[in-house]
């Protein structure tokens, strides 16, 4: 037996015994998944640093703060989430107890992209904690730093009979999901996507896709523009543009352009000073083939702000393109990368059936003084998320389910979305023994005297 079939074996035994299943062994393993973020807060900064250059406070803001707030809740509402739910009755049922028993699904598995390396395995891995499971956790094999501390670090808190860290790349990824689980937790690009929907469907594994698209970004006339500058410059721009819920693109009028051409000039330059290259709040591209596909991007339309690159930094400065078609690249994948594309519409119902046209985005943005506009934005289209007059706010909100439609994804996860996606939920009905004649009724030989119930 090979060493990965001997773990999967492992864990899955762990399972059958029952260990995971008392709410003191789920509090025990979140508590200790908060120590590992307190201890080693210094490690995890260095390691994002390693891998994206990301600033402390982006670290802090999306990594690691909102890891450890999942944790809390988690912790906070474990037995509240966990308790059985009543349900209502009907005639027949009315001596029994009904509920709903919320259940852990098994051995599961997280695979996880580079891009949020920490948050993107550990949130989904409270949920899957919280429910009850057994857990495989496969970090990117892109964003090193993080995939050894999370190999070296991470078992050490948690109980290594129930949870295990696999480590490889697609071949061995592939190789993993030929294994059959009971719940497959995927984040990545929807390519990928495909290939471990095909791989779950070997074995009736039901999953959760968390995937990427092109995310629209609608900017009314009725705005002001250095407000709206400053609001998707931040969310553009942060984290290098390598953030799935970025805005991909900008619609706007041709007039609107022109105001928020100099509005997003003045953001970057307060964000980023002179030059961005020396700033310690802007991330580098993750790897060469990245930054590679990013550089060939830059020739889209013109270059109205920024353009600048230096792949031996995987470096590309925050930048505008104006003058984009449709067909061109940057057009047809996701950016993911701290580029942005403005294009000009004529109208909003134009801006509408562009966004329509395409495949449905993970997130969809709005911005307009006026609120029927962004409203009616919202009525006309569909999005994994939406927020008005901002961008990826809402994602901060755990009380809002996070996931895709359509092409970005399917499911959600976040606060109790979390440990709900991990958990099977159980129909259940507790008959009385007692009362048998009232059976009667339903019992052969029928005659009409049954239906007179
Ligand atoms: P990716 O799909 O290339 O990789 C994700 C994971 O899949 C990695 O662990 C990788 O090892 C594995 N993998 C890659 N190729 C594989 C293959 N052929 N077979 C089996 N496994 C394979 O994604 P990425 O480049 O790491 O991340 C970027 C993508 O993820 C973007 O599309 C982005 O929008 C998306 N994303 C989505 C969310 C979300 O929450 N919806 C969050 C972050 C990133």
């Amino acid at each position: 037996m090979d060493s990965l079939e001997a773990t999967l074996r492992q864990l899955r035994e762990a399972f059958n015994t029952g260990r995971t299943r008392p709410a003191e062994f789920r509090v025990a393993q979140l508590q200790s998944l908060g120590r590992f973020l307190r201890d080693n807060r210094q490690l995890l900064q260095d390691a994002l640093a390693e891998d994206l250059r990301k600033s402390v406070f982006e670290s802090e803001v999306s990594e690691i703060a909102i890891s450890q707030a999942e944790v809390d809740l988690a912790l906070r509402s474990l037995r509240s989430w966990m308790k059985d739910k009543r349900v209502r009755k009907n005639l027949a049922t009315q001596l029994d107890s009904a509920f709903i028993r919320k259940e852990p699904l098994g051995l599961v598995l997280i695979i996880a992209p580079w891009n949020y390396p920490l948050n993107l395995m550990l949130v989904p891995l409270v949920g899957a904690i919280a429910a009850g499971n057994c857990v495989v956790l496969k970090p990117s094999e892109a964003s090193k730093s993080i995939e050894k501390v999370l190999a070296e670090v991470l078992p050490r808190y948690l109980d290594q009979s129930c949870f295990a860290v696999v480590l490889g790349g697609p071949q061995e990824t592939g190789q993993l999901l030929e294994h059959r689980f009971d719940y497959i937790f995927f984040t990545g690009n929807p390519q990928v996507g495909k290939i471990v929907m095909a791989a779950a469907a070997k074995h009736l594994t039901p999953i959760t896709l968390e995937l990427g698209g092109k995310n629209p970004c609608y900017v009314d006339d009725n705005c002001d523009p250095q407000t709206v500058a400053n609001r998707v410059a931040w969310f553009r721009y942060f984290n290098a543009g390598q953030t799935c819920v970025a805005p991909d693109y900008i619609l706007c009028s041709q007039e609107m352009q022109e105001r928020l051409l100099p509005a997003l000039q003045s953001a970057i330059l307060r964000f980023y000073g002179d030059d961005p290259k020396t700033s310690p709040n802007l991330g580098r591209v993750i790897n060469q083939k990245h930054f590679k596909r990013l550089q060939g991007l830059l020739d889209c339309g013109r270059v109205a702000i920024g353009g600048q690159s230096d792949e031996s930094d995987l470096y590309i400065a925050p930048t505008v393109l104006v003058d984009v078609q449709e067909m061109e690249p940057v057009m047809q994948e996701e950016i993911f990368g701290p580029i942005l594309p403005l294009l000009t519409v004529r109208s909003l119902d134009e801006a509408i059936d562009f966004i329509n046209r395409r495949e449905k985005p993970l997130a969809l943005y709005a911005f307009s003084k006026r609120s029927q506009v962004v409203k009616e934005v919202l009525a006309r289209t569909s999005s994994g998320g939406f927020c008005g007059n901002d961008g990826f706010m809402h994602m901060t909100l755990s009380s809002l389910p996070f996931g895709g439609v359509g092409n970005s994804g399917m499911g959600s996860y976040h606060g109790k979305f979390s440990f709900d996606t991990f958990s099977h939920h159980r129909a259940c009905l507790l008959r009385s023994p007692r009362m048998e004649k009232i059976n009667d009724l339903r019992y052969p030989p029928y005659s009409p005297r049954n239906l007179r119930v």
